[in-house]
Order: C-alpha cells, then sequence, then structure tokens
C-alpha cells in the first residue's frame, strides 16, 4: 500500500502556460489520459502575460514574407548558434499553428480585407507578429484553456512539482505538494512533459512573475538531463524603472513597433549611432524612412528601434553610463510623437496598446498618449533550458520531454521577439505528440516510492530549522538575485563571474539552513524556501557557462571579451551533474548547417 495518494496517466504535463497547454491538448487528441499540473491557479502562467505577438509567417501583411525568412531572421537573431533544426521546423509550422488557434476560436485583430494583421518587431524582416492589440497572450491561453478542458485533460491546479522521478533510468513520475493544504502526492506516468517557463526571478529585475524559478531546468538537471546555452539571458531593453515598486515590469516591444522611438536627455535618437554591420543594409538611416516602415511602405527599412533587443538593451546601458539617461536611470520611449503624423493620434494609442496605456496611467501616473515613458532594461526570457530533440522534444532521460521557454535550442544567443508564443503552439504539440507516442509504444512503470520519500523528507527540511538561528528563505532570495544582477548581469566579466560562483557556494550552505516556521497550508515562507534550489541551481548553471563562453554573442555581453569569435560559433555550452553533485561543464559541437538552409541563409542578407 503506498504512502503517498497517487494518481495515473498515459502522459503527465507539468507547466499550463502556452506550451503545457498545447502539449496536453496533442497527446489528448492520440486517444492518451493525460493530466496537466500547475503551481498558480489555470490560465495565470506567464503565456497570459504576453503583450506583442505570435510570430508567423502567414504573409498576409506583406506577401515578401515565407518561411525561408522568418528562419533566416532567427537564426541571424540566434547568432548561428540555435539548434537549426528547430528553427526551421518553427517556422515551417507556426502559420498552421497560429491559424488552428484561430479556428479554436483565438479572435485576432483583423486587415482591412479580413485577415489575420500582422504587426512590426525587432529582428523580424517583415511585419509577422499575430496579436490582438497588446494582449495577445490572454487570448492565447484563453483559447488553449478552452479546448484543453474540452478534451477532458484533468487539472491539478496549485500544485507544485519537488522533484522528478526516475525508474530504470526512465521517467516515471513526478512528486509534489498541494499548496493550499500541504499534502504530498505522487504522479505516475508514462511519458512526462515539461512545460515550467523561465527563471527570471533569478535576477533582482525582471518582468517575470513569482512564477519563473526556472523549476522544469532544476528538476531536470537534478534528475539527469542536461542543460544547454545558459549564458543566454534575454534582457529586454524596455521594462519600467519608475516608480521603484514596479521596476522591471515589461513595456512591449509593440510600442516600438507602432511607431515609439528612443531618445536620450538631450532628445537625441541614439539608435542611429550604432547600427551592426550584418543589419545595416535592412535598417533606415534617417527618421522618415523609419516612420514610413512602420507605416507599411514597402520600399523603406525598419527604424533602428526595431534592431534586436541584445544591441538595444546594450545601447540604452552605453547612453545611461555616459550620463545621458533620464533622471531615474534609464531612457525616454515616445510613442506620443506619432499624434503629428497620425489624425486622432491619442485614440490611435489607446487603441493599438491599451495595457500600455493603463500601466503607465494607473502604476506611474505616465499618460503615454502626451508623455514620453521611462525605459531600462529587465531581465525577461532565458534562452538556455533543457537539451532536447529537435523533431520530438525528448530530454536525454528517455520519456521526460521539454517545450517552451524551459527547453533550450530554437532561439540560439538570441529570442526574436514574439517568436517563444509560436515556439509554445509548434514545439508544445511536438512534445505533447511524441510524449503520447513514447506512452503509446512503453508501459508505465511504478515509481520508486523511495525517491519519493526522499525527495518529501528534504522538502521538509525547513521546518525542522524552525527559525531562531536559521536563515530567512526571503532574504537568501533577494541576496541571490541583487548578487546575480551585479556579477552576471548584462555586462559579464571573467573576474565578477568568478566571484559569483563562490558567492553561490556561500548561498547554496546558507539555503541548506533556510528555516520556516508555522505549518504546511498555504505557508508562502516554506514554498520560498524550496524555490531555493532550483534558483541557486540555475543561477549556477548560468554563471558557470558564461564563464565557459569567453566572447560576446547575442544576450550573452562580456566586457572582457567584446568581439564574436568565430570558433565560439561551432558548438553549444552544456552542463549536466556529476555523480559527486557537482556541475559539469562542456562544449559540444554544433550539427552541421544542411547546404539547403545555409542557402536560405546567404540569400537573405542583402
Ligand atoms: C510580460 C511578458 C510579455 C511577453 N510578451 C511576449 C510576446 O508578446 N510574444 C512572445 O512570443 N513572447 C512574449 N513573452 C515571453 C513568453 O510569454 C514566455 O516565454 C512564454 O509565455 C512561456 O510559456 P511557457 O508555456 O513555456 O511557460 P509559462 O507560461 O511561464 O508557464 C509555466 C507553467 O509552469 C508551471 N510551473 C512552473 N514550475 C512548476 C512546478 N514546480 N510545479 C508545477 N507547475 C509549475 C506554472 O505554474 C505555469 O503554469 C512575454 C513574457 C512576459 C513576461
Amino acid at each position: 500500500m503506498s504512502t503517498f495518494q497517487t494518481h495515473e496517466y498515459d502522459v503527465l504535463v507539468i507547466g499550463a502556460g502556452g506550451a503545457g497547454l498545447r502539449a496536453a491538448i496533442e497527446a489528448s487528441a492520440s486517444g492518451m489520459k493525460v493530466g496537466l499540473i500547475c503551481k498558480s491557479l489555470l490560465g495565470k502562467a506567464h503565456t497570459v502575460m504576453a503583450e506583442g505577438g505570435v510570430a508567423a509567417a502567414l504573409a498576409n501583411v506583406d506577401d515578401r514574407d515565407s518561411w525561408k525568412v522568418h528562419f533566416a531572421d532567427t537564426m541571424r537573431g540566434g547568432q548561428y548558434v540555435n539548434n537549426w533544426r528547430m528553427a526551421e521546423l518553427h517556422a515551417k509550422e507556426a502559420p498552421d499553428r497560429v491559424r488552428e488557434l484561430e479556428a479554436w476560436g483565438a479572435v485576432f485583430d483583423r486587415t482591412k480585407d479580413g485577415r489575420i494583421l500582422q504587426r512590426n518587431f525587432g529582428g523580424h524582416r517583415y511585419p509577422r507578429l499575430a496579436h490582438v492589440g497588446d494582449r495577445t497572450g490572454l487570448e492565447m491561453i484563453r483559447t488553449l484553456q478552452d479546448h484543453g478542458i474540452h478534451r477532458g485533460i484533468d487539472v491539478h491546479m496549485e500544485f507544485t512539482v519537488v522533484s522528478l522521478l526516475l525508474t530504470g533510468g526512465r521517467a516515471s513520475g513526478i512528486v509534489g505538494y498541494e499548496r493550499e493544504r500541504g499534502r504530498f502526492k505522487v504522479f505516475n506516468a508514462a511519458a512526462v512533459v515539461l512545460a515550467t517557463g523561465g527563471a527570471g526571478r533569478a535576477y533582482k529585475i525582471t518582468s517575470n512573475s513569482w512564477e519563473g524559478t526556472g523549476d522544469g531546468h532544476s528538476l531536470a538537471y537534478h534528475a539527469g538531463a542536461e542543460l544547454m546555452d545558459m549564458e543566454f539571458i534575454q534582457f529586454h531593453p524596455t521594462g519600467m524603472i519608475w516608480p521603484p515598486s514596479v521596476q522591471g515590469i515589461l513595456v512591449t516591444e509593440g510600442v516600438r513597433g507602432e511607431g515609439g522611438v528612443l531618445k536620450n536627455k538631450e532628445g537625441r535618437r541614439f539608435m542611429f549611432d550604432d547600427i551592426p554591420e550584418p543589419y545595416r543594409n535592412q535598417t533606415a538611416d534617417n527618421e522618415d524612412e523609419g516612420w514610413r516602415y512602420v507605416q507599411g511602405d514597402k520600399n523603406a527599412r525598419r527604424p533602428p528601434e526595431l534592431l534586436t533587443r541584445d544591441h538595444v538593451a546594450r545601447c540604452i546601458m552605453r547612453e545611461v553610463k555616459a550620463g545621458r539617461g533620464s533622471p531615474h536611470g534609464g531612457v525616454f520611449l515616445d510613442i506620443a510623437w506619432i499624434k503629428s503624423k497620425v489624425s486622432g493620434g491619442a485614440e490611435h494609442i489607446k487603441r493599438k496598446l491599451p495595457s500600455m496605456y493603463h500601466q503607465f496611467k494607473e502604476l506611474g501616473d505616465i499618460d503615454i498618449t502626451s508623455e514620453p515613458m521611462e525605459v531600462g532594461p529587465t531581465t525577461h526570457y532565458i534562452m538556455g533550458g533543457i537539451r532536447v530533440d529537435g523533431d520530438t522534444q525528448m530530454s536525454s532521460i528517455p520519456g521526460l520531454f521539454a517545450a517552451g521557454e524551459c527547453a533550450a535550442g530554437i532561439n540560439g544567443a538570441n529570442r526574436l521577439g514574439g517568436n517563444s508564443l509560436s515556439d509554445l503552439l509548434v514545439f508544445g504539440k511536438r512534445a505533447g505528440e511524441y510524449a503520447a507516442k513514447f506512452a503509446a509504444e512503453h508501459k508505465r512503470v511504478a515509481v520508486d516510492e523511495n525517491q519519493a520519500k526522499q525527495a518529501t523528507d528534504e522538502a521538509l527540511k525547513p521546518f525542522e530549522h524552525g527559525q531562531g538561528k536559521a536563515e530567512n528563505p526571503y532574504t537568501i532570495q533577494s541576496d541571490l538575485q541583487e548578487m546575480m544582477q551585479r556579477l552576471v548581469g548584462i555586462v559579464r566579466t571573467e573576474a565578477e563571474m568568478q566571484d559569483a560562483v563562490k558567492e553561490l557556494g556561500t548561498l547554496v550552505d546558507r539555503a541548506r539552513r533556510a528555516g520556516v516556521t508555522g505549518h504546511r497550508e498555504y505557508n508562502p515562507g516554506w514554498h520560498t524556501a524550496i524555490d531555493l534550489k532550483h534558483l541557486l541551481t540555475v543561477s549556477e548553471a548560468i554563471a558557470r557557462s558564461a564563464i565557459e563562453r569567453k566572447e560576446s554573442r547575442g544576450g550573452h555581453f562580456r566586457e572582457d571579451f567584446p568581439d564574436k569569435n568565430p570558433e565560439y560559433a561551432t558548438f553549444n555550452i552544456v552542463t549536466s551533474r556529476r555523480p559527486d553533485g557537482s556541475m559539469e561543464v562542456k562544449r559540444v559541437p554544433l550539427p552541421p548547417l544542411p547546404s539547403e538552409l545555409k542557402q536560405i541563409i546567404e540569400d537573405q542578407k542583402s
């Protein structure tokens, strides 16, 4: 007789964001019994926060677009260390996934002739982001949720997974706790899909919510899977910076897509000062051309504000460092100026960017239709994640799949805006499909109760420590976030990152002594203590991988190696857990790019 209440499924999906929901729908469509677990309430995942849109080469607004252009844009944005197979599948399949979403009830903004409207976004050559104002994620999650529930998927909300269980080297389930009651439960499944999202909470300034603690990355790592590209963190150029209580909240790139411009305190559009060579031919060299581009003039080139996020973030940092920043340490983002170009401008801005209008009005008392916003970089997305097979999304552990932000590969060194929502749909579907196939071919194996017991004993340790001399989990979390921001942030150096690794060692010791009081029912201190293991694991992988990459590429910028080194374009950096518990960092060669894909990239360079 089991000590744990146990649920049994063919396919178990952890995470109910876009990736998890899409995976669950697909597995269920294959006739599998599917369970779906999420840490918060259904519908509250990060995906709901997505604003700007979903990238897919539908070619509704510009018929020159195609999967080939999208593929080349994604590879160039990722600076050629992407998993090219994933970039190819993503570009080819995203249009069908978006049309499917529409067929399931998603109501996108429309072109005049009734097709899905697409907007401009950084690094995308043509208007490519299907959107619903600036609330695209809400529409996506609503549609997937509706569709999923009607398929009969079992949803377990407010349940946190603390450990993956393996049997004979295969994924066999998970153990976790109900947040409300603090009761542990086991889930036994033939295949497990991780779709747990990102890890932005490893940093002090972030657009991520409390859920972004890198759980899936860490669960997979501790179970023996590999992590890849962990050095590549995306610092989105435009987060709110004032007032301090809202620091980090995202200001969508959609603002720049609609014509918003970046200015320093002298009122100069500094983005024209530094246009990287690979983008020069496709970037406007004067303000008028930039404006014509956002208005849909096919003969115009895009404004430099729509260069890739890594570059824009660094340009902003440079202005601030040079003393040309805004009063609170950022720069100005101005959309109000378009009133001089568009009739009914204020209403137009409110219609196109309703959430941004409300966000600034409510949180900062700023009316974006008449005043500029103050913005600065915020930790937004992690390109690194669980290493998976590009076609099936299976990790190196048989029966363990990963999709969405917790998986690595499609984005390489830098993600283009909009490519995450499409990633969730394309690879969520694939993960669900192949997990179902795996479950059909491999019978469910029983879980090892001892593993589950060990995991629950570890999870309960903070209660044994109580408070007294124990460490407060919140203090450890905030010290970690402050340290990562300072030592492994936007601009990195060897010496600082070596210090970070040392400080991480100290933080790990402190986390072992973390203590909480009270009982297991809705105890946020306890939840924070449990999350620490994940945040520390992910932070160590980020720091060690960033030390290993002695060059600058995409989201990873090293002051001591400010240039790209072509040798580093030939491998990915992979981290895994050695049997003694230490972290191994290795270079794994990238598979050669097939000649037809190479040709596509060459053709798109002009
Ligand atoms: C403000 C904001 C705006 C964005 N705008 C865009 C945009 O316009 N376009 C775009 O392409 N991308 C955008 N992104 C990025 C994109 O939204 C995310 O990368 C994407 O939604 C991640 O989806 P996901 O399914 O991988 O994970 P998430 O949506 O983050 O979902 C993770 C799920 O895992 C669950 N989970 C986590 N850990 C556990 C655990 N231990 N146990 C149980 N459950 C767990 C969570 O509860 C949640 O249900 C934006 C991100 C933010 C923060």
